[in-house]
């Protein structure tokens, strides 16, 4: 099973050497651009590629706004504080996630929530948040989410489109309509998927994106905040180490974050940017052929969700148990075809073990079964 699978990858990409899970290409005006910004000498903090990174990717994802910063993990912690979450604070998200995710929620002093995800996006379930909600929130008099046992507040929810697939968004929107609870999105892996028609990442008060060099497009490092217009602003502002625009004078208005993105970076993502679209189309025709070669097998390979067009930045499939996902990986990696699991869940690690956590079936099961195939554009 596994050895016809390698042939499979080694066919596809031509080539009997390692084949990595995700390596970057840079096919278009990439080194003309960066070499740009040596001439220029305007590497650093500001700069025309920063402008026009944050104007084209508003405008590629129909946002108001983009504000670029150095990764997706300060996108998120910016963020998340712009949705007004504060020490103490309860923030629900999903266990099946990148630990960035806990991590940004845990900057701000607050504590995540873990709540199931739905089995067919991977990404955080609308009746599980709900059923959650139910059992241990209730709406305050001035309409503040707060948990009936200890009063904490429930500030945000924070789904994530795990792999490139959209998670329930009218869902999810739905559910934290009714609780007044502010929805941003972790948008960092499906950087081009579409919800019925819309870009991952505008659903939410905020959304963020990253560029970091295993995403579907890259900057080196880097990421993104999508707003409205008033938000971006307060983003600018706080990622930009809040200082007062002035012809000179140095004056900070409040405690800010050097979290912004160089230009050099931009200069990246522009080129980068200009070639999304045709990246995307290679990843669906990967998966397209993923999908074809892996039915009628002991493999389950996950599909984008109905209404939706995912970017398929990682192909994955779910395996039929834990010793046939051991398998897998053993004889993929020793063979020199990258292959990986997908992550422990994050009520799993040391520092989120003790954190408040609905009933997680659907979150355990992928844990145990799903694995990433090797996913890169192919650079012809
Ligand atoms: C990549 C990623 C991030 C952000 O990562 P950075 O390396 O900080 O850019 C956040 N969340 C998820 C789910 C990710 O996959």
């Amino acid at each position: 099973m596994s050895d016809q699978l390698i042939r499979f990858i080694r066919d596809y990409y031509a080539t009997n050497e390692f084949i990595p899970l995700h390596a970057p290409v840079f096919p278009g005006r990439e080194k003309e651009y960066v070499a740009d910004t040596i001439e220029s000498t305007v590497v650093s903090s500001v700069g025309k590629y920063v402008d026009r990174f944050e104007h084209n990717m508003a405008a590629y994802t129909g946002s108001q706004r983009a504000v670029a910063t150095v990764n997706g993990t300060t996108a998120l912690h910016i963020s998340l504080k712009l949705a007004g979450v504060e020490r103490g604070d309860l923030v629900i998200t999903q266990p099946l996630t990148f630990v960035a995710t806990c991590n940004a929620i845990a900057y701000c002093n607050a504590e995540p929530v873990f709540v199931d995800v739905d089995r067919n996006t991977l990404g955080l379930s609308a009746t599980a948040l709900e059923t959650w909600l139910e059992e241990n929130a209730s709406l305050d008099a001035d309409g503040v989410c707060r948990t009936r046992a200890d009063n904490k507040v429930i500030r945000a929810c924070v789904p994530m489109h795990t792999f490139g697939h959209p998670a329930d968004l009218d869902g999810l929107g739905a559910v934290a309509n009714r609780w007044n609870i502010a929805l941003v999105e972790d948008a960092a892996e499906s950087l081009g998927s579409l919800y019925k028609g819309r870009h991952t990442g505008t659903f939410g008060a905020l959304g963020t994106l990253s560029f970091n060099g295993n995403k579907i497009m890259t900057t080196g490092g880097g990421g993104m905040i999508l707003a409205s217009e008033e938000l971006a602003a307060r983003a600018k502002h706080l990622t930009t180490t809040a200082k007062k625009p002035h012809d000179f004078e140095y004056i900070h208005d409040e405690v800010g974050y050097n979290y912004r993105m160089p230009n050099l970076n931009a200069a990246l993502g522009c080129a980068q940017l200009e070639q999304l679209e045709a990246f995307i189309d290679k990843k669906r025709a990967l998966a397209a052929a993923y999908e074809e070669y892996l039915s009628g097998t002991a493999l389950e390979f996950i599909k984008e969700p109905e209404n939706c067009r995912s970017n398929y930045w990682l192909n994955a499939v779910i395996c039929e148990d834990k010793a046939d996902r051991d398998e897998l990986l053993e004889t993929t990696n020793k063979q020199g075809v990258m292959t990986r699991p997908i992550w422990a869940l994050m009520n799993h690690l040391s520092m989120y073990k003790n954190c408040r956590k609905g009933e997680l079936s659907y979150a355990e099961f992928l844990e145990e079964r799903v694995v990433n195939l090797p996913s890169s554009v192919l650079p012809k």
